[in-house]
């Protein structure tokens, strides 16, 4: 995309609406990039919900993994019930 630009500059067919076009095409590929970017992310986050957590919290009356300390505790009073 630059060097598209950086062409056109060079041919002196410069414009307002060429700048503006190639503005916003670069910025839609962006925010599309973006966007499947996140996708992907949240897709192999939701897989695997505890890979950023290397500390998970496992009950060790039934081995179940929470997320959080406060999530454990509180699991952890159902089985006083
Ligand atoms: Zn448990």
């Amino acid at each position: 995309m630059v060097q598209r630009c950086l062409d056109n500059l060079e041919d002196g067919r410069t414009s307002e609406i060429f700048v503006a076009q190639t503005c916003f095409a670069s910025v839609s590929e962006f925010e599309n990039n973006h966007i499947v970017a996140l996708q992907e992310k949240r897709a192999h986050h939701k897989e695997n919900p505890f890979i950023n957590n290397t500390t998970a919290h496992v009950c060790h009356m039934c081995g179940r993994q929470c997320a959080a300390a406060i999530g454990l505790v509180s699991h952890l009073q159902s089985h006083k019930r």
